[in-house]
């Protein structure tokens, strides 16, 4: 099957080809090639900040209510088209066709949220905050009145750089809240699965979200590089591993522009001896497999406080052997393989790390029933390990889930909060008491109480802490809408 070229799209117009090498993606179910990526084409990325710029005056002037209506049409747009977009991010991603439903679902939530932009960017007025009596009149003569307001207003040209694991919800985090509220914007998706962005992006254009308003280059490191030192530029959102995201936070706040990062994840998972155990287990397995651990919520560490590994540890391994791991569209599929060979390669290098340091290999993954094509590894289970041991603190990004055990709450607590990351912590325990120890003592940013992934929501920020986040406002909710926009504040007299 010959391969897709991925375009970019430039003021609504499909440019392919570019200077530098190309990246060669492979359906990861079957190995059969299904993209070209371009890798180093900063001639694209040029055009298309300029696009971005050419079109900021005119849609910045644009009324809110006005800028919103495309939204309204694109979740229509995409409803219609659910079942096609999900196969073709099954097909380049991997994930089962429930997850990529799902994930394009999620990416809805972000668009109806933006649709709110005329009641979310209002600014706040105060009359009369101070009384002049400088001027023309005396205190006597009863002064001038002075009003300020602070209007909230756009920023101007952003940028969004995008990771493998959710082509088309990721950039939903950012640029229909982006454009909702006046600005421009230049997405970069990952190279590792470009087709699905593009896709999203020419519906977008569709539903009638003007074509320079909205553009789409592909790239590697070239490209985030021109766009992140660019003068034209001046938001960047990314989301990605934590080593680029540190590296573009401090490039891009070194040359000006507002940033937010949301970066890679170790996520620990907290069980009670006095945990709903159904639900700990369901809850457990689902987090550390689901979308095969590429999630930077996936809770990839257990910490079993008391005797709760006793029976935790036999239900998850009972659990994880029943998942079908197959092609994503498979019919009962449970399981899709991991994205690329490289994934696949590092996954398998991550167990042999976790045998060699002396962790108890509860399921090995190498040996589930799963196509021998492709990049598939089955679901991992670790018991018994150490912190300082890779398996415990590394992000490894697939489906390998490590046990560890705690003397007491505080015990477990203080293991979660050794951790450099901070994205995800989650608790299973019937005691509200334990669950109100945890929450306030904890050092993460999404919590969940009895929930397996607290997962982003549209109104709510998306609140990674620590060595999972570069910056101030993060994505979503207000602190979204916060960034996207700037204050602009007048102090006024009429005389
Ligand atoms: P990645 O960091 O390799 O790539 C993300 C983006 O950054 C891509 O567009 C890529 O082209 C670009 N990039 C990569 N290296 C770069 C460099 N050196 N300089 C400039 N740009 C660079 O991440 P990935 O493998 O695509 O995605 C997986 C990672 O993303 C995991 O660490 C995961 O935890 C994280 N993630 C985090 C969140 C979150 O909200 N915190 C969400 C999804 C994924």
């Amino acid at each position: 099957m010959a391969a897709t070229i991925a375009s970019n799209l430039v003021a609504g117009e499909h440019l392919t080809g570019g200077a530098g090498d190309v990246r060669r993606n492979i359906n990861p179910a079957t190995g059969e090639p299904i993209s070209d990526a371009p890798l180093s084409n900063t001639d694209a990325a040029e055009r298309a900040v300029q696009a971005a710029r050419s079109s900021y005056a005119d849609w910045a002037a644009t009324p809110v209510g006005d800028r919103v209506q495309p939204l309204f049409k694109y979740k229509q747009i995409l409803e219609s088209n659910i079942d096609s977009l999900a196969a073709l991010i099954v097909a380049e991603h991997g994930k089962t066709t429930a997850e990529a439903i799902g994930s394009v679902r999620r990416g809805i939530d972000c668009i109806e949220f933006a649709a709110g932009a005329p009641a979310l960017m209002m600014g706040r007025t105060l009359p009369q905050i101070a009384v002049s009596s400088s001027f023309c009149r005396t205190e006597d003569e009863g002064g001038v009145g002075i009003d300020s307001s602070v209007d909230r207003v756009p920023v101007g040209v952003c940028v969004g750089i995008t990771p493998f694991n959710f082509p088309v919800m990721v950039p939903m985090w950012m640029w229909p809240m982006a454009v909702a509220c006046g600005n421009t914007f230049v997405l970069k998706p990952s190279e590792k699965d470009p087709l699905s962005s593009i896709r999203a992006t020419e519906m977008a254009h569709d539903a009638g979200i003007p074509k320079g308003v909205l553009n789409l280059v592909q790239g590697g490191p070239d490209v985030v590089n021109h766009l992140i030192k660019h003068d034209e530029v001046n938001a960047v959102s990314f989301v990605g591993s934590t080593g680029a995201g540190e590296y573009i936070y401090k490039t891009a706040a070194a040359h000006g522009k507002r940033v937010q990062c949301m970066c890679g994840a170790k996520n620990h998972s907290i069980i009670m001896p006095d945990a709903n155990q159904g639900a700990a287990i369901e809850g457990v397995t689902g987090s550390a497999f689901g979308n095969t651990g590429q999630r930077c919520l996936a809770g990839s560490v257990v910490v079993c406080v008391g005797d709760s590994g006793d029976w935790l540890v036999p239900g998850l391994v009972e659990a994880a052997k029943k998942i079908k791991v197959a092609a994503g569209d498979t019919p009962g599929c449970g399981m899709g393989p991991l994205q690329d060979m490289e994934s696949k390669d590092r996954v398998l290098g991550a167990i042999e790390k976790g045998v060699a340091e002396g962790a108890t290999l509860a399921l090995d993954g190498r040996e589930h029933e799963m196509p021998s094509q492709g990049c598939f590894v089955g679901p991992t289970i670790f018991d018994h390990a150490k912190p300082g041991m890779y398996v415990v603190d590394e992000e490894i990004f697939g489906p390998v889930l490590t046990v560890v055990r705690a003397d007491s709450l505080d015990h477990a607590v203080e293991m979660v909060n050794q951790s450099r990351y901070g994205n995800m912590s989650v608790i299973f325990t019937d005691s509200g008491n334990a669950a109100r120890r945890f929450k306030s003592t904890v050092s993460a940013g999404m919590l969940g109480i009895n929930v397996g992934v607290p997962a982003p929501m549209a109104a709510f920020p998306f609140s990674g802490w620590n060595q999972s986040f570069f910056g101030d406002l993060h994505a979503n909710g207000e602190d979204g809408v916060r960034f996207f926009t700037r204050s602009k504040v007048t102090v006024a007299r009429w005389l």
